[in-house]
């Protein structure tokens, strides 16, 4: 690349919406389980005349809960409208989808940058729409299987806000997550429940006008997609750096080359004649309709996060950690509502749990100490009874045995000395032993303290309370 030239990226997806029959018919929907070609088909999906469409409730609910999920405002009324086109796969020769007026607009997902950096990409739209029927083509044969025709579809348009390949692939996982987390689509790639175009173009970095874009289809994965920006964003830049211009047009990924080709000039938006489709009213929704279907959203990942942040006042590093997956969330919650300090459980399951999961590759639903036997622990510790040192031996016997820490502490003796009399008269005897420490100490050098400590948790063999033994020494010390 001559200049820098900066990419300027935006995404049109499909989703196949979870429902149980097709959009305008009472069909089944799940074509993809191996149903024989052609027979997951009425009058409606395959365009008989005089057949009417009905719209399935089910489909509208789903688009309304991923686009509430993508902080969009919906729009109180959506009209659906004919886009017309020939094609074999489509038999009506027009698709229902929604043009000027769509189910919702002006959304957000927030994903993060090339450096880690958080950047909001805004949704244009989501809107409603049927798919077609899938063309097959063998030897001289083009096959027709119209079990896919008139299933719910729902086109995500994103705003040209993405600047990298790296931006595009985490928009789409964060996408996908939501989706699948929503239960609003299995988004299945191989299967065509999830379909990716992508638009790209450049500029220099300081212009404000957009530069052309070449639209790219037919990318099969996520990989895909990010391999097929690098490559066109390379070939755009080195036309631009010969002076040459770009043109407008539709390529199509060949995920075996590594290649693009060019497919077509982009058609015009007069061309496919959009008209509101006249067999359907418009979709009127009220109010409390969509607070309905809010109140059904699930908390998303990044809503825990910033929760945990808050409520628990935990490091942002803890809160993802700790929101990892919804289980482990779970978990957490548990153990606080035991009322142990938050960064102690924070540090518990970030690391001595977590590590376990890992290491043992299960889940934190399966593993042998539960939230209430773990937060019993935390609270030995900080109640002083067991040290940190000994509450981590403690761990592994409970791992061990599935027993309570109270069990494991009274039948193997693990206890704190806290008894200020005992730890006194080991106190003055360190004191006595080693005046060089107390001349030390006396001189301003506070490390020196560790000598004497050293010698009480010896006598103690490990167990005096380091909180108590330092509070004994600060008195003593302060009387020399
Ligand atoms: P079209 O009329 O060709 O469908 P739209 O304006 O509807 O174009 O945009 C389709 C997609 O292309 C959107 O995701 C949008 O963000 C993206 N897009 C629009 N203009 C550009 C551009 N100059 N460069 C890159 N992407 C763009
Ligand atoms: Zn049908
Ligand atoms: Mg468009």
């Amino acid at each position: 690349m001559k200049q820098n030239w900066q990419a300027v990226i935006g995404l049109e997806i499909h989703v196949q919406l979870n429902t149980k029959s097709k959009l305008f018919c009472g069909c089944e929907s799940n074509y993809e389980k191996n149903k024989p070609t052609n027979t997951t088909v009425c009058p409606v999906c395959t365009g008989q005349p005089g057949a009417l469409p009905v719209l399935n409730e089910d489909a509208v609910k789903l688009s309304v809960k991923a686009a509430l999920s993508l902080n969009c405002k919906i729009n109180h009324q959506s009209v659906f409208a004919r886009k017309n086109y020939f094609y074999p796969d489509l038999p009506k020769g027009y698709q229902i989808t929604q043009h000027d007026k769509p189910l919702a607009e002006f959304g957000y997902v927030e994903i993060l940058t090339d450096e880690g950096q958080k950047k909001k990409i805004n949704i244009t739209r989501a809107h409603m729409e049927e798919d077609a029927g899938k063309s097959m083509h063998k030897n001289e044969h083009s096959l027709i299987d119209y079990n896919r025709s008139s299933m719910p579809l729902l086109e995500i348009v994103s705003e040209p806000d993405i600047n990298s390949s790296v931006e595009a692939y985490n928009y789409l996982t964060v996408l996908k997550e939501m989706l699948i987390w929503t239960g609003i689509s299995n988004c299945d790639m191989e299967k065509g429940e999830l379909r990716v175009d992508v638009n790209v173009s450049l500029k220099e970095p300081k212009a404000k006008e957009l530069g052309v874009k070449v639209e790219i289809k037919n990318l099969n994965s996520f990989r895909a997609v990010k391999d097929a920006l690098v490559h066109e964003i390379k070939r755009q830049s080195d036309l631009l750096d010969r002076g040459e211009k770009i043109f407008q047009e539709t390529r199509l990924w060949e995920d075996e080359t590594g290649n693009t080709h060019a497919m077509r000039g982009k058609e015009e938006a007069k061309d496919y004649r959009y008209f509101p489709e006249p067999d359907l009213k418009p979709l009127v929704l009220e109010e409390h309709y969509i607070n309905d279907v809010k109140k059904t959203l699930p908390e998303f990942a990044h809503q825990k996060q910033a929760r945990f942040e808050k409520q628990y006042k935990l490091s942002d590093y803890d809160a993802k950690l700790l929101t990892i997956n919804s289980n482990t969330a779970d978990y957490f919650e548990e153990v606080m509502k035991c009322k142990v300090q938050s960064k102690n459980a924070a540090n518990w399951i970030g690391s001595d749990i977590l590590g376990k999961v890992n290491e043992h590759k299960i889940s934190i639903l399966d593993i042998p100490i539960n939230p209430k036997n773990l937060a019993e622990l935390i609270k030995f510790v900080e109640g002083g009874t067991i040290s940190i040192k000994q509450a981590r031996e403690v761990f592994e016997k409970m791992w061990q045995s599935s027993k309570p820490a109270k069990d494991i502490i009274e039948k193997h003796g693990f206890s704190q000395l806290s008894d200020e009399g005992q730890l006194e008269t080991w106190a003055k005897e360190a004191i006595k032993g080693n005046p060089k420490a107390v001349e030390d100490i006396k001189r301003g050098n506070q490390k020196a303290v560790g000598a004497l400590v050293g010698y009480v948790m010896k006598q103690s063999k490990g167990k005096a309370n380091p909180g108590v033994v330092n509070k004994v020494f600060a008195k003593l010390l302060s009387k020399e």
